[in-house]
């Protein structure tokens, strides 16, 4: 196996957009100092309104310019190579967090394609979850697209060491790409997380409705569950429900919150 040729190679900051490369080296910086910090959004089960786990967000409180989103951060983190230490610093944390939760509530992270075709990577996280003492079934990666339709050795190596040892995987942000079904028929996804868009009635809710059911069809017969991700609104939760999906996540329920936050949100029954 060449590992040489499978690995995209790292941009250095010097390749970067001038205000990406500040980012960048800023970054780095909050990396080595561990000032990311991590947000939990909790996932709903829609049949009863109960927590089934929270997904980690990373945070980056920066001293001059205040707070610079992830959608910022991280794609010049998966540019620069920084996604790796970034992702691990992350699942750490998240890990930590968890600790102190009842013992059925699950955790879930993202995590890039960049990071899982690193060589290692499964060694690397875990040894993390397996100091942290959380049980790998309560475990859920998050993945996007980019991953799976040509993956190289490292990848495949990574899914299924991670199967093996009992962490699971959801396909996120399901049908905002153009090859979501292969995917799908690729890996064994135990969720698919139908992304915001869908969430949103658009000007023929007939239309949208009709998108939602089939993905729900589909994620049944291929045995897996769908989290519905986005949902705003109590109508965007009942038309959620009306397609079959059996877990919700949006702001209608909670924002993501701080890690001091989430017990306030253990305690507390969600309404349906
Ligand atoms: P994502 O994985 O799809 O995460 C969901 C995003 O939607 C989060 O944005 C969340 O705050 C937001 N969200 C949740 N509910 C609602 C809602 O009802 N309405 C709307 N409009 N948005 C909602 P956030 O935290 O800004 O993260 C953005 C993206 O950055 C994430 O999208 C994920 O792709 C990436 N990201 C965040 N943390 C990490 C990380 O630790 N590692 C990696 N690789 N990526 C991360
Ligand atoms: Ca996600
Ligand atoms: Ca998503
Ligand atoms: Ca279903």
């Amino acid at each position: 196996m060449d590992r040489e040729q499978s690995q995209p190679q790292p941009t250095s900051p010097g390749a970067l957009a001038p205000h990406e490369a500040l980012i960048a080296r800023a970054l780095q910086t909050a990396i080595a100092n561990k000032t990311i910090s991590v947000h939990f959004q909790p996932i709903i089960r829609l049949s009863d309104g109960s927590i089934d786990g929270f997904e980690a967000l990373a945070r980056w409180r920066h001293s001059e310019q205040g707070d610079i989103p992830p959608d910022i951060f991280v794609p010049i983190a998966e540019a620069t190579g920084q996604i790796v230490a970034l992702g691990l610093l992350v699942l750490e944390q998240a890990l930590e967090e968890a600790r102190a939760w009842p013992r059925d509530v699950s955790l879930s992270v993202n995590v890039s394609p960049r990071q899982i075709a690193q060589p290692h990577h499964a060694t690397e996280m875990l040894a993390l979850i397996l100091k942290s003492g959380i049980a790998p079934h309560r475990l859920h990666l998050e993945v996007t697209e980019g991953l799976l339709l040509e993956p190289d050795q490292a990848t495949l190596h990574f899914l299924s060491r991670m199967r093996r040892e009992g962490v699971s995987f959801a396909l996120d942000d399901f049908g905002t790409g153009y090859s979501s079904l292969a995917y799908l028929d690729q890996f064994p996804f135990a969720r698919i997380k139908l992304d915001k868009a869908f969430a949103q009635r658009s000007a023929n809710a007939g239309r949208s409705a009709a998108i939602r059911k089939a993905v729900s069809d589909l994620a049944a017969a291929l045995d897996m569950d769908v989290i519905a991700e986005g949902l705003e609104t109590a109508s965007q939760v009942a038309d959620a429900v009306a397609a079959g999906c059996e877990f919700g996540q949006g702001y209608f329920f909670s924002r993501p919150v701080p890690a001091a936050m989430v017990r306030e949100l253990l305690a507390h029954q969600f309404g349906m």
